[in-house]
């Protein structure tokens, strides 16, 4: 992007909640389900019933609202948004215009180690529509399944300035919603998708520029890629002299471009009127006060707590407070008494390594954190080396046994006696007189050599500092 403008970016994102039931009526929102085996009259829209709302859908509005500073409405409602599509049966999809739950927060997002706060305009209910499936030639399907899943509406302010703050401010989202378990946050299956708005402006000027809408992304790659195609764009366009249209655009992910769908829709003409088979939705306080009781410790505040009192790393803190379950096993490791940063790292690099190779999550690891504290207190107390560690590891990941018992089977103790360091280095300096003169006339670097002959003929178990001053000792 030039320099002379600046990109202007607001998201809209649906969140699917994690209830078992849908919003307003009893069918169960299990994915991939055969088409149409979930539906009843109210989801498929047959004419005379009534919706009635899930509660739970309802707590976890209010929760992810809390999480997100937001202002809880004591009164709200539901509004009819209507349009046509054949994945609507009813011809409107029940949404929250004028009085939604949540509005008025913010979320903080950390890029290039800088924090950027985002505005949350608000935080609505509505429902999902079905899905229309478009393959097989001459015939079009409609499947339901989804029809009338609970989603959220979390929409930000115009308060992003480029692509890769935008798939921040997703992930930030992803993470507190999966914190509280209100989303599983699973992109691939819809679960967690946004409408990107974008504008440019010459830098310096107050006024919004006129935007476009693309539709429907879901992945962060996406985000970031098609927010950049889209401001080059909108540049191209003003540089050409033309003016960027308000329409809402497709991300065509194969191509790499947005191609326009339709001309921007505006409110009225979904001709929104308040829902008159819902009644309206009185959130009193003491429940918002029980709700707000229930919160897990979120992770801003679990970052600041590592790197103030566990004294990590920003990035450390960043990377595994990401996932609450990641956070959870670590401080479960540091509460059985390992030193917080040799827990980080080796999380971070052999257990992270092992889950990722498997695509295991972490609820499934085999090594329990109790005995990665075992295994770091026996390197702690110079009982094995670093080396030989990460051999012991290895067993442990593929057994879930525990260090302790896996270092004594296979006679893995570490060799501090210096008597027998000395015979052994006695011997290799024996065996390679050439390259003792060497390094006796100036070629240092010699000693790496030594301490390798030394480990292959000890098996690695030498004690490192005490190999290498014996070393050095005799050298001289
Ligand atoms: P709609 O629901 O019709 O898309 P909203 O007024 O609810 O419209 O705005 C949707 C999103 O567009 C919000 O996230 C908001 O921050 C963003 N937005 C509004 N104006 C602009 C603009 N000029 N440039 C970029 N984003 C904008
Ligand atoms: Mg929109
Ligand atoms: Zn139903």
């Amino acid at each position: 992007m030039r320099r002379n403008y600046e990109a202007v970016i607001g998201l809209e994102v649906h969140a699917q909640m994690r209830t078992n039931t849908k919003i307003f009526c009893g069918c169960p929102t299990t994915f991939g389900a055969k088409p149409n085996t979930q539906t009843c009259p109210v989801c498929t829209g047959l004419p005379g019933v009534l919706p009635v709302l899930n509660r739970k859908a309802l707590e976890f509005t209010v929760k992810t609202g809390l999480a997100m500073n937001c202002r809880i409405s004591p009164y709200s409602r539901f509004a009819r948004k209507n349009y046509f599509y054949p994945d609507l049966p009813k011809g409107y999809q029940i949404s929250q215009y004028e009085l939604p739950v949540c509005e008025g927060g913010w979320v903080d997002i950390s890029v290039d180690g800088e924090t950027r706060r985002i505005g949350i305009t608000r935080i609505h209910m509505e429902e999902d529509a079905g899905k229309n499936i478009h393959e097989g030639g001459s015939y079009s399907y409609v499947d339901l399944n989804r029809a009338c899943t609970p989603l959220m509406e979390i929409v930000s302010e115009p308060d992003i300035r480029s692509p890769k703050d935008a798939a921040q401010y997703m992930r930030k989202l992803r993470t507190i919603l999966r914190y509280l378990g209100v989303c599983d946050g699973n992109m691939e299956e819809g679960s967690l998708r946004c409408d990107a708005n974008i504008s440019i402006r010459p830098v310096g000027q107050k006024e919004y520029g006129t935007r476009t809408e693309l539709k429907n992304i879901n992945s962060f790659r996406f985000v970031e890629k098609a927010i950049e195609y889209e401001i080059a764009r909108q540049i191209r366009i003003v540089d050409e002299g033309g003016t960027v249209v308000q329409e809402t655009r497709l991300w065509d992910s194969a191509a790499g471009v947005t191609q326009s769908m339709r001309s921007k829709e505006e409110a009225h003409d979904y001709r929104y009127f308040p829902d008159p088979d819902l009644t309206p939705i009185v959130v009193q306080q003491s429940w918002v006060d029980e709700i707000r009781a229930s919160l897990p410790e979120l992770p801003d505040a679990k970052q600041a707590r590592y790197t103030s009192s566990f004294r990590l790393p920003e990035a450390d803190a960043d990377q595994l407070t990401a996932e609450q379950a990641v956070a959870l096993w670590f401080e479960a490791a540091v509460a059985a008494g390992a030193p917080p940063k040799a827990v980080a790292n080796w999380m971070m690099t052999e257990l992270m390594k092992h889950l990722n190779d498997e695509n295991r999550p972490i609820e499934e690891c085999p090594v329990q954190p109790a005995r990665l504290a075992g295994l770091i207190a026996l390197i702690e107390q110079g009982i094995i080396s670093g080396k030989i560690a990460k051999t012991v590891f290895e067993e442990m990941y593929a057994t879930g046994r525990d260090a302790d018992s896996i270092v004594k089977e296979k006679g893995l103790v570490q060799i501090s006696d210096s008597g027998a360091i000395e015979q052994a280095v006695d011997d290799i300096l024996a065996k390679h007189p050439g390259e003792v003169a060497r390094y006796r006339e100036g070629d240092e670097k010699l000693l790496g050599f030594f301490v390798g002959q030394l480990m292959r003929a000890m098996k690695g178990k030498a004690n490192p500092q005490l190999a290498n001053e014996l070393l050095k000792k005799k050298l001289v």
